[in-house]
């Protein structure tokens, strides 16, 4: 695809001893050719003295340098023609780039390139417009800073620091293991509602809600209506919204909406049952020899075929329970691309499950082929099938734009009396972030309701959120 040559005045528009005018994309040396008529090809950073023509009639003497794609300010070919500073000179050399096929650029659209081009990143590309327009020479010198990468280095400084801090705390404190694996959680939490007199109903699903205007007021299942004050969505976001809330309902998470946003990737899984018990450690991660290839395939919907990077649970180490005696329950999961068109994962789903086998190997499990007794495969497009929105168990991708309060709060903010839970919700995916979104979702009922909570002796109330008062 060819990219639009775009073409605008560097310097200020006047009278003045030199003007620069810049162009920039696939036919700026060509239109620099025809400007000079002169086809001798304009060589990288040599800049050459050459006359310009406006239809045939010389206006100026210019100096033009070439700055070639890739090294260039936009990534892109640039021409600087430096000519007379002359109002009337500039102007009528801007409209022979026009008619020779550039077009005008939009205020910014040098550094957006640059941008777009991964010449710049968004603090180098904001630092620009700041240093022009800055008012002191103290605003100048930190703009340069910021240009020149400084803040950007620091930034990633401090990123790298806290993502080694989280491995430094699970290396060196451990983590906790939920015997009988982690649905024991959910089940002692489901068995604790029971206590305090919440009727749990399984096997039900919701098929409709029901709406007055922009409240919700009921919810249908095969068996039953419900109605009540307030309502709490946990099923996969995306699913639940394109499922049970009408897209005319919804404004900043309409259908279309959500195809744009961007989810996680998926997993391909092997849960094995073997015959043996094996001397490894509960949990080894194997990272590819071609590690960014791997993630890259990952993002861009490919299948890495040699060598992926996986994670194997070796649970029975700690918690015998998850195994007959002798035996071991292995889980072991691989980072996927969610569900695209160009993978079919039935077709491939065997071959890849001995790929994945075979690097096992590397971790020490070198029999494990001859050893499993019953094996269960799930792939993206089981996750898919399972009401998981393209498959992407982690769901909304955690990118900075979909983070915070750019991700669905858990007051849904399109509907009254309707509270969102879940990872695709905020503060986002991961076991303990989702429940965070649960004693949120908790909080904010309890606060619309008047009941004031008790949670174990411990105050976390939100300082800003309305405290009911106590009931005598
Ligand atoms: C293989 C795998 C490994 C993971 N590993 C980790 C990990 O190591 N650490 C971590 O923190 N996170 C991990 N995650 C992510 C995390 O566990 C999941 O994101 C989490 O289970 C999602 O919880 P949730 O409550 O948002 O959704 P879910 O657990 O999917 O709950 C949604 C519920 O809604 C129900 N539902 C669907 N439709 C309806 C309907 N119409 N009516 C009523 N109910 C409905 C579903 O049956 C389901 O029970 C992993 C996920 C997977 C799949």
């Amino acid at each position: 695809m060819s990219i639009a040559t775009i073409v605008s005045q560097s310097t200020p528009s006047g009278f003045s001893a030199i003007g620069v005018i810049r162009l920039s994309g696939d036919m700026a040396t060509k239109i620099a050719a025809n400007l000079s008529n002169n086809k001798s090809v304009l060589k990288h950073k040599k800049a050459t003295i050459r006359p310009v023509f406006i239809k045939k009639r010389l206006v100026d003497e210019a100096i033009f340098t070439a700055f070639l794609s890739p090294k260039s300010y936009t990534g892109e070919d640039v021409v600087e023609i430096s000519c007379h500073g002359n109002l009337h000179v500039c102007e009528a050399i801007i409209t022979e780039t026009v008619r020779l096929g550039a077009r005008i650029a939009e205020p910014g659209e040098y550094t957006k390139r640059a941008f777009l081009n991964g010449k710049l990143n968004l603090l180098q590309a904001e630092s620009v417009s700041l240093l022009i327009n800055a008012r002191s020479i103290e605003a100048v010198k930190q703009q340069t800073k910021n240009l020149s990468g400084g803040v950007t280095k620091k930034i990633m400084q401090i990123k790298e620091t806290l993502l080694t801090i989280l491995s430094f705390l699970e290396l060196e404190y451990g983590i906790y293991h939920a015997k009988g694996g982690l649905g024991t959680v959910t089940e002692r939490m489901g068995a604790l509602a029971e206590e305090l007199g919440v009727e749990i109903c399984l096997n039900e699903p919701v098929e409709e809600c029901l709406f007055d205007g922009k409240k919700i007021v009921g919810l249908k299942t095969g068996k039953n209506t419900y109605t009540a004050k307030k309502y709490v969505m946990n099923v996969d976001f995306a699913t639940g919204m394109k499922g049970l809330i009408p897209d005319k309902l919804r404004k900043r998470w309409s259908n279309n909406k959500l195809d744009k946003k961007s989810y996680s990737c998926s997993t391909f899984m092997l849960y094995l049952g073997v015959d043996k018990k094996y001397d490894l450690d509960h949990h080894q991660i194997y990272a590819s020899q071609n590690y960014h290839t791997n993630l890259k395939d990952v993002t861009e919907n490919k299948i890495t075929w040699d060598d992926p990077s996986l994670y194997v649970q070796n649970v029975c180490l700690t918690d015998p329970s998850m195994a007959p005696e002798g035996h071991s329950a292995i889980y072991v999961l691989v980072p996927v691309s969610n569900v695209h068109k160009s993978i079919n994962w039935d077709e491939i789903k065997h071959d890849y499950r001995d790929v994945v086998l075979e690097t096992m190997k590397k971790l020490g499990y070198d029999d494990l082929k001859e050893h499993i007794v019953s094996e269960t495969i799930v792939t993206p497009d089981d996750w898919g099938e399972r009401d998981i929105y393209k498959g992407a168990v982690f769901n909304l991708a955690h990118g900075l734009d979909q983070m915070l309060w750019r991700r669905p709060q858990n007051r849904f903010e399109e509907l009254d009396d309707l509270f969102l839970v879940g990872g695709g919700t905020h503060p986002g995916s991961g076991l303990p972030t989702i429940f965070e979104s649960g004693r949120i979702g908790a909080k904010l009922i309890c606060s619309d309701l008047g009941i004031e909570p008790d949670w174990n002796g411990v105050d976390t109330w939100f300082p800003d959120l309305k405290k009911p008062k106590p009931k005598r």
